[in-house]
């Protein structure tokens, strides 16, 4: 038999038949699962006859992809003891030991990448090459956080001795039942990055997926339990937000990861911990503004900002929904940007050649058509604006590319994250006004810069308020990390900590330090 070939980063590529054979293959199988059943932890003497919600592929409404059954307020509660039952013996097996058992669980997710990254496409409209895309992430980010837990010694130290009897020691100990909120967009890079990390570190998780992430993250689960991750250190507990609502508000958690948007992530940063402080890490919305300057080469801004504004329909955290181009240059640039937007394949996510696909629901189409009239009576339509769904071909939630300009640059659409492949284009005076303008929105997750001028690009650097800042970038203005290569994060209301997932200060997150004196 062939051998199989291997999706990587670096293999991520358009051309490459194998890839596509490969996915393909992954279509099919992935066909087979429409429909399952999505249950988590049952508690005993529950029965599996409760309300499930039926979630549709945004492709087709058609198509049903899941059933996912709510867990009940006795499931949560269960899932949480059982959690904390099984934690003991996790926390005290030897880190070691939990590493060979998180790589096992990476190969396993590299192994099923098309069948896994199919069944995404179908489940949340994501085009075959970002959804193996997010695969792999997953299982990059597990094998970096094994990295990075051996490149740290297990974070277990030994410290200064002022008296020769003593020992001393520092070492960083697990918190016990982390909660990992997962948002319906990185359905398997952010339900297995949160997860991997509080495992390997020594927590138990439970973890509390969207609805339309629930049957990947469920085969996630598959790949977590083959890999030898014990029954009750890793629970999957699906259902809607009143599911995480009640999870985060359970005493029995002693951690969270929150992933999505804003309002629930600072509604959780301001309620949880309230017996004492609680480690909560929330990773919420991006307004993410892209810069061009008069210097910089336009094809490249063009491409790299209609990549990250109309990849994936808009519905990356990291999209790109506001762009401030140097006057001079604003009028050629936007004929650029135009032209790449018209250039966009708009199709199934499962097509080979489909760049953009659906929304998520028809709440984001409701969003777009109020953004689009906005625009329409504020501003104007430099191209896109109309809804396209519901032909034979494109049944489902679609929507066409959108720039949108001559908005008054205090307009909401500058701010207001919609989560739709909308861009708004602005002209500024210069650098220093576009960097103003940037920085003026309490949102500080990504930044993308184009100019050819090294000391526009320090400066650039030395002032964006964002995380994560690319510069002169075609392949992504705003967007496009990779776990140990770009440690993803944001700043200010778009993120909690600071410390930013696939990035070397993550793993300490999800521990506390315990000083050892032993005579
Ligand atoms: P969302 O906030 O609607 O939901 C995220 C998760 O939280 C879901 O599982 C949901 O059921 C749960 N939830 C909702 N209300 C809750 C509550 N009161 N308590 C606890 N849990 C609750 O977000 P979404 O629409 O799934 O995802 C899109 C959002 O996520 C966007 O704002 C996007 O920018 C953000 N996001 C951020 C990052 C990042 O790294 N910063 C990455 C991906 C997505």
């Amino acid at each position: 038999m062939a051998e199989r070939f291997r999706v990587t980063y670096a293999t991520l590529s358009d051309d490459d038949p194998r890839l596509h054979a490969g996915y393909e293959t992954g279509v099919d199988l992935a066909r087979t699962w429409l429909g399952a059943t999505i249950t988590g932890h049952i508690s005993p003497g529950e029965t599996e006859d409760v309300p499930s919600v039926e979630v549709t592929s945004p492709h087709d409404p058609g198509v049903v992809v899941s059933r996912v059954r709510t867990s009940t307020d006795r499931d949560i509660a269960d899932a949480i003891a059982a959690s904390a039952r099984a934690d003991r013996s996790w926390a005290a097996t030897p880190w070691r030991d939990r590493l060979v058992i998180a790589r096992r669980v990476a190969e396993l997710i590299s192994d099923r990448s098309n069948e896994l990254a199919a069944l995404m496409s179908m489940e949340n409209g994501k085009n075959r090459l970002e959804a193996l895309g997010d695969v792999e992430e997953a299982a990059d980010m597990i094998r970096y956080y094994c990295d990075q837990m051996e490149a740290n010694d297990g974070y277990d130290h030994p410290m200064a001795t002022l008296n020769p009897a003593e020992r001393t020691r520092s070492l960083l100990r697990p918190h016990g039942v982390w909660a990992v909120i997962c948002p319906f967009n990185y359905p398997m890079a952010l339900s297995a990055g949160p997860a991997a990390a509080a495992l390997i570190t020594g927590n138990s998780v439970v973890v509390k997926p969207s609805h339309h992430g629930a049957h990947t993250a469920a085969k996630l689960f598959e790949c977590l339990r083959e890999a030898g991750v014990p029954d009750g250190v890793a629970v999957l507990l699906p259902g809607g937000d009143e599911v995480g609502a009640a999870l985060v508000a359970h005493p029995g958690v002693a951690g969270v990861t929150f992933t999505g948007s804003s309002a629930v992530g600072m509604s959780i940063v301001r309620d949880f911990g309230v017996d004492y402080p609680k480690p909560v890490m929330a990773e919420m919305g991006g307004k993410n503004p892209a810069i061009v300057s008069d210097k910089a080469d336009l094809d490249a801004a063009a491409l790299g900002v209609a990549r990250s504004a109309f990849g994936f329909a808009g519905q990356k955290c990291s999209a790109c929904s506001r762009v401030y181009v140097v006057a001079e240059v604003y009028e050629e640039f936007l004929a650029s940007l135009v032209a790449v937007t018209e250039s966009l394949v708009i199709g199934a996510p499962t097509d080979r050649d489909a760049f953009v696909g659906p929304v998520i629901d028809a709440a984001a189409v409701a969003r777009y058509r109020e953004a689009v009239s906005h625009a329409e009576r504020n501003g104007r339509i430099a191209v896109g604006g109309s809804v396209l769904g519901g032909s034979t071909a494109l049944p489902g939630h679609y929507l066409a590319p959108t720039v949108v300009t001559d908005l008054p640059v205090d307009d909401p659409l500058f701010h207001r994250e919609l989560f739709v492949p909308l861009t708004a284009v602005a002209a500024v005076a210069d650098l220093d006004e576009a960097l103003r303008l940037a920085n003026a929105d309490p949102a500080g997750l990504t930044a993308g810069f184009f100019s050819r001028e090294q000391s526009e690009i320090d400066r650039f650097l030395d002032r964006i308020e964002a995380g994560v800042v690319y510069v002169n970038r075609p392949a992504g203005a705003t967007t496009g990390a990779w776990p140990g290569v770009q440690p993803f994060g944001g700043w200010k209301r778009s993120g909690s900590t600071g410390k930013a997932g696939g990035g070397r200060y993550y793993l300490p997150e999800f521990m506390r330090e315990q000083s050892q004196t032993v005579v």
